[in-house]
C-alpha cells in the first residue's frame, strides 16, 4: 500500500462512498446528516463525477463536461429544499427549442398553456398528457424516482403510458409533425429505440418537469451543484480524497458501510471473488448500450438559428421530423452512423456571462453513436447544425471533441462511452441491477451500489445516492 492507503489504514469510518458524481454526494451527505464519519474517495483530481466544469477549448471559456442542462437536479426530492449556498439556478425563457426543416422551431416553454398554444391543434393533446403529468408531479416524484414497490393509481396511469414506444405514444396522441417532433426529441435523451417499449418515459418525465421546474442550468456551471454538496459535506466533517483511485475493496480502510458510485462492470472488478457467483453472473450480464459523442465550442458570437425560439432557449434539439430522429436512433442500436444525427444542444453562455469573455460564447453538442464507436462525427454533426444555422462554422473559435473512448477515460463510469450508467430499457428499469425490492444491497453485508446503475437511473437528480445511503441507515 502507498500514499493515500497506507495514510487512512489506521482509520476508522462509519462510511466510505467510492466517487463523487453526484449520487456519490448526495449518499455521502444523506449519511454525514445523520451523524456518520464519512469518507469520499475519488480517481480523478476534481470532485463532482458527471458534475464538472472546465476550460476545454480557450481560458475564460467554461464547458460542462458532462451534464449541462438540470431538470432531473431542480425537481429532485433530494434537492428540493435544500439550502446549497453558491448554487444558483438559470430558466432560460424558453426550456427547449426544436427547429423544423422548414424553418419553423416548436417550443417547451415553462407553462403548459404557452407550449400547448404553439402546438395548435395538438395543444389540447399536450395538455391532457405531459401538463396533467407535472400537476400530479408532487404525488408522482418519489414513485418515480425510487426503487420499485407497489405503484399508487397516479403511477399505474403514467405507467401504462410511459411503457409504451415513444413513436406509438406520439402518434396516437399527436396529428401532427411539430408536436410529434417535440415529443420524440425529448424521449430520446433516453437513447433508446423510439420503437422500443417504455422510450415514451423520458419523453413524458422531462416534459412535464419543463413545466414543473423548468430545465435550469447552474449559473458558472454544473461544477458549482458539485461545489455547492462538497462545501456542505465539508462542513459536516466529511473527508474528501481526489486523485483516490480504488482498486480493490481490500483496499478501504474499515468502515461500517461502503457505498459505491460505480457501475455493475467495475463493482465486478472491486468485489472479485468476494461476491457470490450468482450475483457476479448478473453484474455481468448488465447492458450499457450506444455511446455519445461530443463536441464543446468555443465561439465568436451566439449560435445563427434559422428559427427564432431557438435563440431564446437553454436546450435545443436539432434532428427534425419523428421519423428522423426514430431513424438516428435505431440506427445507433444497429450499429450504423446515423446521416443526419439527432443531436442535443445547450447554450449556456447565452443566458450566463460567466461562461465565456464577453461577446463570446459556448456552445455543449453531443450526438448517440455506437457503443465504443471510433469514429469522428464532427462533419455530420456540424453539417446539420449548419443547415439550422446558417454560418455557425464561420463563428468557431475552437472545439474540443469528446469520443466514447475519452469519455470513459474521463470517468470509468461511461463503459464505452455510455452515459446513463446502463441501457434504461424496460428490463433494466425494472432490474437495475438486479430485481429486488431493494437493488441498492449488494450481498455483501454493509455494501451498496448507489450509481446511475441503480433506480432511478441516470442524470444529475442524486436520487440513487440519497436512496443507497436510506438503505444503509436501515431506512430503505
Ligand atoms: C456528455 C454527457 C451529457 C450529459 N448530460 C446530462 C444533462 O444535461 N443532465 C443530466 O441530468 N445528466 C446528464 N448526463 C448524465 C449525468 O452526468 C449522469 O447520469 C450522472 O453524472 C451520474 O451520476 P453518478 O453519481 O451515478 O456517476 P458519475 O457522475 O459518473 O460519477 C462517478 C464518479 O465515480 C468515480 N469513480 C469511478 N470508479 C472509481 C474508483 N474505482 N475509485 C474512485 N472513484 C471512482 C468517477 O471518477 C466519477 O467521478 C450527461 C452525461 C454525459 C457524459
Amino acid at each position: 500500500m502507498s500514499g493515500w492507503r497506507e495514510r487512512l489504514a489506521a482509520q476508522r469510518y462509519d462510511a466510505i462512498v467510492v466517487g463523487s458524481g453526484p449520487n456519490g454526494l448526495a449518499a455521502a451527505l444523506t449519511l454525514a446528516e445523520a451523524g456518520r464519519a464519512v469518507l469520499v474517495l475519488e480517481a480523478a483530481k476534481t470532485a463532482g463525477g458527471g458534475l464538472r466544469s472546465e476550460e476545454r477549448t480557450l481560458p475564460g471559456f467554461v464547458h460542462d463536461v458532462c451534464s449541462a442542462i438540470h431538470p432531473m437536479a431542480a425537481g429532485s426530492p433530494f434537492f428540493v429544499g435544500r439550502d446549497l449556498p453558491g448554487l444558483e439556478w438559470i430558466h432560460p425563457p424558453l426550456a427547449l427549442a426544436h427547429p423544423l426543416d422548414d424553418g419553423s422551431a416548436v417550443a417547451l416553454a415553462a407553462s403548459v398553456e404557452a407550449t400547448a398554444e404553439g402546438l395548435g391543434a395538438d395543444g389540447r393533446a399536450w395538455t391532457r398528457l405531459v401538463g396533467a403529468l407535472a400537476r400530479d408531479w408532487p404525488t408522482l416524484a418519489p414513485e418515480l424516482l425510487g426503487p420499485l414497490r407497489v405503484p399508487s393509481l397516479a403511477m399505474a396511469r403514467f405507467g401504462l403510458r410511459a411503457l409504451r414506444p415513444a413513436r406509438a405514444l406520439a402518434e396516437s396522441w399527436f396529428r401532427g409533425e411539430p408536436a410529434r417532433a417535440l415529443f420524440a426529441g425529448i424521449a430520446a435523451h433516453a437513447v433508446l429505440p423510439l420503437d422500443g417499449a417504455a422510450s415514451a418515459a423520458a419523453g413524458l418525465v422531462l416534459g412535464a418537469l419543463g413545466h414543473v421546474t423548468g430545465w435550469p442550468l447552474a449559473r458558472g456551471g454544473s461544477q458549482r451543484i458539485a461545489d455547492a454538496l462538497l462545501a456542505r459535506l465539508s462542513s459536516l466533517g466529511a473527508e474528501i480524497l481526489t486523485g483516490a483511485r480504488v482498486a480493490s475493496l481490500a483496499e478501504l480502510p474499515p468502515a461500517r458501510d461502503v457505498l459505491l458510485d460505480v457501475t455493475p462492470r467495475q463493482l465486478l472488478a472491486l468485489g472479485g471473488e468476494r461476491l457470490p457467483a450468482s450475483y457476479r453472473r448478473t453484474l455481468a450480464r448488465f447492458r450499457y448500450g450506444p455511446a455519445a459523442f461530443k463536441i464543446d465550442y468555443a465561439l465568436s458570437g451566439p449560435i445563427p438559428w434559422r428559427a427564432e425560439a431557438c435563440r431564446r432557449a437553454g436546450t435545443v434539439h436539432v434532428g427534425g421530423t419523428l421519423d428522423a430522429i426514430a431513424q438516428s436512433e435505431a440506427d445507433v442500436w444497429r450499429g450504423v452512423l446515423p446521416a443526419r444525427p439527432y443531436m442535443i444542444v445547450a447554450q449556456q453562455s447565452l443566458f450566463d456571462a460567466t461562461r465565456a469573455p464577453a461577446g463570446r460564447h459556448t456552445a455543449w453538442v453531443y450526438c448517440h453513436v455506437p457503443a465504443a464507436s471510433t469514429a469522428d462525427r464532427t462533419e455530420a454533426m456540424e453539417r446539420e447544425l449548419e443547415r439550422h444555422a446558417p454560418g455557425f462554422c464561420d463563428l468557431v473559435l475552437a472545439r474540443a471533441v469528446l469520443s466514447p473512448a475519452d469519455l470513459e477515460a474521463h470517468n470509468p463510469n461511461y463503459v464505452g462511452g455510455a452515459i446513463g450508467g446502463g441501457v434504461s430499457d424496460l428490463a433494466q428499469i425494472v432490474a437495475r441491477p438486479r430485481l429486488s425490492w431493494s437493488p441498492y444491497a449488494t450481498p455483501i453485508p454493509g455494501m451498496f451500489l448507489c450509481s446511475s446503475s441503480t433506480p432511478p437511473g441516470a442524470g444529475g437528480h442524486g436520487m440513487c445516492g440519497w436512496q443507497a445511503a436510506q438503505a444503509a441507515l436501515g431506512r430503505g
